[in-house]
């Protein structure tokens, strides 16, 4: 199954694409992952996209595309994929159905501005690891090291309020018209987002029928 996640910026996406792999064993691509994998070791792509990510912009086009591209090709993506973060623009999602991948379902995971705000001004993860914390739901302990690694647990850069207001206008303006592409071609889902992680897993495998 070729399945693409949408959603805001802490929706959910990447907590639901780690739940949904298991049960479908199939990989989860993250473009932000893989963006932030290139930022930590500073290569040339790293550094051409720290400074769009770091104020909340969205990364050129063409350089999604060819990672996008460049991934799907690899040998554990061919009895399919759940794609989280991308596509995140229609032309991104055009160039990926041009290239001939066919997209089984679109799911959205619905959450209110509101309750995105108050998810992501909270977050915080070990530098080292990436172990997520939440300072209401998973508070990190006082002196902020990770238990798991001895890492230092940090706000992502683009977690600080003003990123996040940005990162939800850009997503508003340039993302969500993506639930129309997937509409028009009778593959999009919506389930809501708000009512717990393993709610929200029920209603997704729903959607996919599993
Ligand atoms: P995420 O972890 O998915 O929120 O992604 C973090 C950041 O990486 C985003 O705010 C963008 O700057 C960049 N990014 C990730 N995926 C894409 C994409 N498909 N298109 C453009 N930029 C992206």
């Amino acid at each position: 199954m070729n399945l693409v996640l949408l959603g805001a910026p802490g929706a959910g996406k990447g907590t639901q694409a780690e739940i949904l792999k298991e049960k479908l064993a199939i990989p989860t691509i993250s473009t932000g992952n893989i963006l932030r994998e290139a930022v930590k070791n500073e290569t040339k792509l790293g550094l051409e996209a720290k400074g769009y990510m770091d104020s909340g912009k969205l990364v050129p086009d063409a350089l999604v595309i060819s990672i996008i591209k460049e991934r799907l090709a690899k040998d554990d993506c061919k009895n399919g994929f759940i794609l989280d973060g991308f596509p995140r623009t229609i032309p991104q999602a055009e160039a990926l159905e041009e290239s001939g991948v066919v997209i089984d379902r679109a799911v959205e995971i619905a959450v209110s501005d509101e309750a995105i705000l108050a998810r992501l001004s909270g977050r915080r993860v070990c530098i080292k690891c990436g172990a997520p914390y939440h300072i209401v739901s998973c508070p990190p302990p006082a002196d902020n090291i990770c238990p798991k690694c001895g890492g230092e647990i940090i706000t992502r850069k683009d977690d600080l309020p003003e990123t996040i207001k940005s990162r939800l206008e850009v997503y508003h303006s340039q993302t969500e018209p993506i639930k129309g592409f997937y509409e028009e071609r009778g593959k999009l889902s919506v389930v809501p987002g708000e009512g717990g992680i393993e709610n929200t897993s029920r209603a997704i495998l729903e959607a996919l029928g599993v």
